[in-house]
């Protein structure tokens, strides 16, 4: 039988699964908080379990533990960028950044991505496979060990769609949750996608009331449909419906992600139509300037267009603000640094 992962089961599955080792109930929650506060690397450290169950533990699961490949600091605001190494010898990347709110983990969904959106490195050579939650987890878990402050947001905007791996971000989203793991406050975690609406829908009814960011990058699905495979299945009214359904369900704001990139898609006449289309659509702009990506030819807008882009969506009662960037002297493109390293 193949082992599972012990860190991605909830905690009434782990009961479950030592209780059927004749262990007592209590044992579970003692090694769950081993795993998910004390964030154990290796069952030889739970030092209050007898040594009968760590073996069983050994040999029925796995302890997924990721080992930083490569680390890069920011010398302009602290910002780390990771690469870590999976145990099947894939890389991914997840990055730590310092606010005055707290520090916030930007973690990988997916090995690759298959949405092909054409600004972004990530995708560039189609999807590997699909994180477990447990890889996620380690993601935060490593980094909140590594730099030894605790991580009090998430955002799942790296690497990867998370909708296209649904069920393992939605373990993810209740395990990084749990009181007796890190506890962290959904209202801290947002989730970006590029809008599978059959899964936002499907978000909705999980009562996990986080933040949802949709990458628009568009006002017109002429445009869209230019940047974003996925528009030619989906019409922008059809996915900021679904949006809609999830702000009336949870109450949470929506936040809109525009990555402006030169004579695309940041013409005056861009923002006015961006306005219309988000008139009482309940949520607010991010701006990014776009990372160019070296395999492709977009360029970032500059300064002014950027300047003059908000002031319409200003000017029109949308919310807006631009992204600031952390760690510029680091980053690259999102995806840059597992793909520079996999090329080497
Ligand atoms: N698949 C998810 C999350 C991953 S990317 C999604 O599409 O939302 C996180 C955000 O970064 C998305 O809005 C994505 O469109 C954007 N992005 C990707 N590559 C980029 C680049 N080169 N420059 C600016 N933004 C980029």
């Amino acid at each position: 039988m193949e082992k599972a992962e012990i860190k991605s089961l909830y905690p009434e599955e782990l009961k479950k699964r030592l209780v059927q080792f004749g262990e007592p109930p209590f044992r579970a929650g003692q090694v769950y908080e081993w795993l998910h506060q004390k964030l154990a690397t290796d069952f030889s450290q739970m030092t209050n379990i007898p040594k009968t169950l760590k073996e069983q533990l050994e040999q029925h699961f796995t302890l997924c533990v990721l080992e930083p490949a490569e680390v890069k600091i920011s010398r302009l605001d602290g910002t780390r960028k990771y690469l870590f190494r999976l145990a099947d010898g894939n890389v991914i990347e997840s990055v730590w950044m310092q606010y005055h709110h707290g520090n916030s983990v930007c973690i990988s969904s997916q090995v690759g991505c298959r949405m092909g959106c054409r600004f972004c490195a990530s995708t560039l050579d189609g999807l590997e496979r699909n994180l477990t939650a447990a890889e996620m987890l380690e993601q935060v878990y490593r980094i909140q060990t590594l730099t030894g402050k605790r991580v009090s947001h998430i955002v799942i905007m790296g690497s990867g769609e998370p909708f296209d791996n649904y069920d393992q971000i939605v373990r993810f989203i209740r395990l990084i949750s749990e009181e007796k793991g890190l506890n962290i406050s959904l209202r801290n975690i947002t989730v970006s996608t590029c809008g599978l609406v059959p899964e936002i829908r499907r978000f909705v009814g999980e009562g996990l009331p986080v933040t949802l960011a949709l990458s628009l990058h568009a006002s017109s699905d002429q445009v869209r449909k230019t940047l974003m495979p996925i528009a030619n299945r989906y019409s922008l009214n059809e996915v900021l419906d679904a949006c809609g359904e999830y702000f009336a369900a949870t109450g949470r704001r929506l936040t809109f992600e525009y990555s402006l990139i030169k004579n695309e898609n940041d013409s005056q006449a861009e923002a006015e139509a961006l306005s219309r289309l988000l008139k009482g659509r309940h949520g607010h702009v991010n701006l990014i300037p776009v990372n160019p990506v070296k395999e492709r030819n977009y360029v970032r807008s500059d300064r002014r267009s950027i300047e003059k882009f908000k002031n319409v969506l200003e000017k029109n009662g949308i919310p807006v603000t631009i992204r600031r960037e952390m760690g510029q002297d680091i980053h690259g493109a999102c995806g840059q640094l597992r793909r520079s390293f996999i090329l080497s």
